[in-house]
């Protein structure tokens, strides 16, 4: 058992991790840096809506976590288990700790698959799949394959707050589309369940939305919440969480279940000081600095604020977090400079895209000079090809100039 001390520690060295740490060295090339991570693999997750449609090689999103660590930052291969905000310090799953002067929280959102009854054994066999997993992810384009005329294809979304909360209805859209391509989806079925009452949370892109579900005939149901899987009997129950019908739970059969499982913040986290009454990094909307605790700043799924939770949220986080976090080493001012933003590249079709940006409030702010609800095959490169090339040699490598989105775009 040892002890660790570093001047600046950042937890978790996925999207939000990573970028926070190469910015910062950038930035401050002598500070003292270390990131905690126990994965040995990093992976590049806005691409699994593409590997679970057969778009995109699973092995393309999967890097050697050490091969992505900025040079000159030290890494822990260990995780949190328990954070002392009032000692500044933590622990960790092998025995040591660690102190420090400043945090940066970039945990990420756990599955919490024990939540739907059956889940966790079946997955991954008699069409049970998820794009949420790499463990399933290709399993999914399997099931697609797999689908014959006739079959039943279900699509599930957990209630809010999880990642990506476009991703359940782009696999629905995927499907779908593949699914007439190949001259069955006239004889198939494909139904949505939502724990929400509607199918975005923005209406701009909602009302868009519900006509690409419309035009592949994709039923939606909407406040049904997914309770527990049968997977060898192919049955699925849902309980309705409101309306006339509230309480009462249905059972569906499938040929294909793609299960969206609900998500909270890790344990460590939810069990400690830092978090709030939900279990999320108790940070200020702008700033991202925590509420309590002057010296601990956290950024991307973990946090508390409530925007979407996306990579290209922690795009425009990471470079307020790095730009706090000096300002208040210099005993500056923080400035409060997140907007809340946040994007969703929502796939509606193989080679389309509508491209869904905004920030908090539901406020449209997009990027390009181009109607925002139109889908696009340009969105479609930019989604499969451009971002993640962007991820990987700009954002994770710390650079931080990004074109900005349009606060001042006003809806038709
Ligand atoms: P992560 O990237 O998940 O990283 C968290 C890291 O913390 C992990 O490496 C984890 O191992 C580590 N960690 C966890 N617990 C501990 C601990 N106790 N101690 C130390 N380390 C710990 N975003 C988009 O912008 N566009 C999209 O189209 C999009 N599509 C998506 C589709 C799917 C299917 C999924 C799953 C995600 C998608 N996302 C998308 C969301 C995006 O991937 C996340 O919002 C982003 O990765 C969040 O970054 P993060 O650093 O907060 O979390």
């Amino acid at each position: 058992m040892s002890s660790h001390k570093h001047q600046v520690l950042v937890i978790g060295a996925g999207c939000a991790g990573i970028t926070v740490a190469a910015s910062l060295r950038r930035r401050a090339p002598r500070l003292d840096i270390a990131l905690v991570e126990p994965a040995a693999h990093h992976y590049y997750q806005p691409a699994f809506t593409l590997v679970g449609a057969g778009q995109y090689p699973l092995e393309a999103t999967r890097r050697d976590t050490r091969s992505l660590i900025p040079g000159g930052v030290t890494l822990i291969p260990a995780a949190v288990t328990a954070f002392r905000p009032q000692a500044n310090s933590l622990d960790l799953d092998n025995g040591d700790s660690c102190s420090y002067e400043w945090l940066v929280v970039a945990t990420g959102i756990g599955l919490d698959l024990e939540r739907i009854e059956g889940l966790r054994e079946a997955l991954g066999a008699n069409g049970v799949c998820s794009n949420y997993s790499p463990a399933h992810v290709e399993y999914t384009w399997r099931c697609l394959q797999d689908l014959q005329a006739g079959a039943r294809a279900v699509f599930t979304q957990p209630p809010l707050p999880f990642k990506c909360p476009g991703a359940p209805q782009k696999a629905a859209y995927l499907s779908a589309d593949l699914l007439h391509r190949e001259g069955k989806l006239a004889s198939c079925t494909v139904e949505f369940y939502a724990h929400g009452p509607v199918i975005f949370g923005v209406p701009y892109f909602a009302r868009e939305l519900g006509k690409v579900a419309a035009r592949y005939n994709i039923s939606t149901n909407f406040q049904h919440n997914l309770v527990s899987v049968d997977g060898p009997a192919k049955r699925a129950t849902f309980e309705i969480v409101g309306g006339e019908r509230q309480g009462e739970r249905i059972e569906v059969g499938f040929d294909m279940l793609h299960v969206s499982p609900p998500q909270s913040p890790p344990a460590a986290v939810k069990n400690s000081e830092l978090a709030n009454a939900a279990g999320w990094v108790e940070v200020d909307q702008n700033k991202l600095r925590h509420t309590r605790f002057a010296n601990i700043f956290s950024l991307g799924d973990v946090c508390s604020t409530p925007n979407s939770k996306t990579a290209a949220a922690v795009r425009k986080q990471a470079p307020v977090v790095v730009r706090n976090l000096l300002h208040a080493m210099a005993g500056r001012e923080l400035e409060p400079a997140y907007d809340g933003y946040a994007s969703c590249p929502l796939t509606t079709a193989i080679g389309k895209c509508i491209m869904a940006e905004f920030t908090y409030g539901g406020k449209v702010t997009p990027t390009l000079p181009l109607n925002p609800a139109r889908e696009r095959r340009l969105n479609w490169w930019i989604k499969k090809t451009g971002l993640p090339l962007f991820y990987w040699h700009y954002m994770l490598k710390g650079y931080e100039r990004f074109l900005p989105h349009n606060t001042a775009f006003t809806e038709d």
